[in-house]
């Protein structure tokens, strides 16, 4: 068991956990960073990324969060791969049990980002990033200018990423398994009603097709009333199911909601009831889920705990 004390450390390394270790790195905190099993986080899963400011001809997701993992090293934040089991918060130090044995630290910052929950059919995951199965509107609409899209799922996700693809696809293909949506009445009305939108209703998807041509070229569902099995003739596959936040270690330790997001305190974004405890980006926002929110939390938390360490640090 090591005795040393962190100043902070930062679990996960997507947008938000990297932007956290470059604002506490050069706030001479020396952060350790710990990487999980998707190192930076969602946006390695896009291809290309238009809507992260100051890249007027886009950028590579990888590129991005590869760039931004630089620049924390360069304000001497250390990397340690490994997972997090357990943590014990209910004093000081912190303690993290991880998959490499224990950490002590003065404070945390939790950025673990969420998983988009994915249908499991043949040829979802061969074809998901930039092959066609993507889990963002917002990221990759854009690439599906006049194209027939299909969007799964039947929440409010699922209707608002139908109706933002309206803006680019030439017609929307909306696929759910029932005949009413789960969505709100109001994103429900929008959708249904859409021009540009057809409901394809009592419909689960069986296989992504063109795994041989390593791009989308449809999506075969199946009526579940009636079996009868059709082909989409789709370019683009947006998959909107949900998401899993990725809090189960922390979840005994810091507040969540029913969901299973943290839920932050005192009206901050980022605070929680634990002094020295802070989280940032997906794990604890269902609702905007950018890179550049999470990188602006990523960016809040630090700034709390660098406050936090000159007050109560030692
Ligand atoms: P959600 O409400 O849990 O909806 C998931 C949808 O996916 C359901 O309609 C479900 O079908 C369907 N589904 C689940 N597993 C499936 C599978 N294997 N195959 C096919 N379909 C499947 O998730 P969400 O839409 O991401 O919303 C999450 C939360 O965020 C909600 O509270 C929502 O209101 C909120 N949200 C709000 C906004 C907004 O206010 N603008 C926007 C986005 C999300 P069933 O209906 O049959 O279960």
């Amino acid at each position: 068991m090591s005795s040393n004390v962190e100043n902070v450390v930062i679990v996960g390394t997507g947008c938000a956990g990297l932007t956290a270790a470059v604002y506490t790195g050069r706030a001479n905190l020396s952060p350790l960073v710990i990487e999980g099993n998707l190192p930076g986080g969602q946006l390695t899963t896009t291809s290309e990324v238009e809507n992260f400011p100051g890249f007027p001809e886009g950028v590579d997701g990888f590129l991005l969060t590869d760039n931004i993992r630089k620049q924390a090293t360069k304000f001497n934040a250390r990397f340690q791969q490994s997972m997090i089991k357990s943590v014990d918060f209910s004093s000081q130090p912190l303690k993290l049990i991880t998959s490499e044995g224990e950490i002590l630290t003065k404070a945390v910052i939790i950025a673990t980002g969420a998983s988009p929950r994915m249908t499991g059919v043949p040829g979802e995951k061969e074809l998901y990033g930039g092959k066609g199965v993507t889990t963002c509107a917002t990221c990759d609409g854009a690439f599906y200018r006049k194209m027939e899209v299909a969007v799964i799922g039947g929440g409010d996700s699922a209707a608002e990423e139908a109706l933002f693809l309206t803006r680019f696809a030439s017609k929307v293909y909306f696929v759910h398994r029932r005949d009413t949506l789960r969505a709100s009445k109001i994103m429900a009305d929008r959708a249904t009603t859409h021009p540009k939108i057809q409901m394809v209703w009592d419909s689960a998807p069986t296989e992504v097709l063109g795994v041989q041509e390593n791009a989308v070229t449809g999506l075969k569902i199946k009526n579940v009333k009636t079996g009868a099995e059709s082909v989409l003739p789709v370019k683009g596959i947006f998959v909107a199911i949900g998401h899993q936040p990725n809090t189960s270690a922390f979840a005994s330790a810091v507040e969540v909601d029913e969901a299973g997001y943290f839920k932050p305190v005192n009206g901050s974004q980022v605070r929680t009831k634990t002094p020295g405890v802070y989280v940032a980006g997906d794990c604890s926002d269902h609702v905007y889920r950018q890179a550049i929110t999470a990188a602006g939390m990523g960016c809040q938390a630090a700034i709390e705990v660098e406050r936090w360490l000159a007050e109560y640090g030692g």
